[in-house]
């Protein structure tokens, strides 16, 4: 029988993930690996349990661990407080409720200019958002920026940007229906405080979690109204994510109709 040593297996491990498109590493539980100073030796998992956590590598977190209703109740709470955009941006950084604070290093709260007449509205942090705290700043951030750019949108002057979700997930999943309840009523509030004239909503994920709709490829283009915790309606429109325009570049023709339909909106009214 060939012997396969630790180590050897240990590199088998590494490259089947490589080949398996694994590009992170992560744990089944959050960790906060920028409070490590050194790397201790001892404290690292054996290869066995490595082998075992194959599975998904970071499940959602446990519904029966944390109460949901608590947490949508105190953000409630806590959002209809707020009067104002600062208010708001401190009660979210505050706020424990959510179980994806753990495992961030920053809160991202919203980047721009507060009530301007447009607000975008996308998924949740990736990994430079967590690191700089402000959303969309990665590479999906710079093509939406340059979108905006081109109906004559920027951050500094006329627009805000914000997600559905203040807290990366881990490994960048998609935030679960629970995560995204608990956001909601700073989602809410945030958007009857900035009061714009437009939502544009960046992807499926955000169309989910605000409309109720599944399927960005249909629902795409077509103008919509956001109704928030308030009683309150907005005009939003649903775009495609600018992360998946850098994978499928034949969709910014659409997304393209999609801004062009939002210029619109924003000059009549
Ligand atoms: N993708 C999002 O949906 N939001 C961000 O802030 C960054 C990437």
């Amino acid at each position: 029988m060939v012997e396969v040593s630790e180590v050897e297996a240990a590199r088998a491990l590494l490259r089947w993930y490589a080949e398996m498109g694994v590009d992170e590493a992560v744990g089944p539980a959050p960790a906060d690996l920028y409070s490590w100073t050194r790397l201790d030796p001892a404290a690292a998992p054996r290869l066995e349990s490595v082998r075992k956590a194959d599975a998904p590598a970071v499940p959602p977190p446990d519904p029966e661990s944390i109460s949901t209703d608590e947490a949508i109740k105190a953000a409630e709470a806590l959002a209809a407080a707020c009067d104002s955009y600062e208010a708001l941006e401190a009660a979210v950084k505050a706020f424990e409720g959510c179980p994806l604070k753990t495992g961030a290093k920053n809160t991202v709260f919203a980047d721009g200019t507060p009530g301007a007449d447009l607000l975008v509205i996308g998924e949740a942090p990736g990994r430079d958002e967590d690191q700089i705290g402000k959303p969309f700043v990665g590479r999906a951030g710079q093509l939406l920026d340059r979108m905006l750019a081109a109906i004559g949108r920027d951050r500094t002057s006329n627009t805000l940007i914000s997600n559905v979700i203040f807290w990366r997930p881990p490994a960048n999943r998609t935030p679960t229906a629970l995560e995204t309840a608990v956001c909601r009523p700073f989602v809410d509030r945030l958007i009857e405080i900035t009061d714009p004239k437009a939502v544009l909503i960046a992807g499926g994920a955000p169309l989910q979690a605000l409309l109720g709709i599944t399927g960005i490829m249909r629902a795409r283009g077509v103008w919509r109204e956001i109704e928030t915790a308030g009683g309150k309606r907005y005009p939003a429109l649903p775009t495609y994510h600018p992360a998946f325009l850098l994978r499928q570049p034949a969709g910014k023709r659409l997304a393209w109709a999609d801004l062009q339909s939002l210029d619109r909106r924003l000059k009549e009214h």
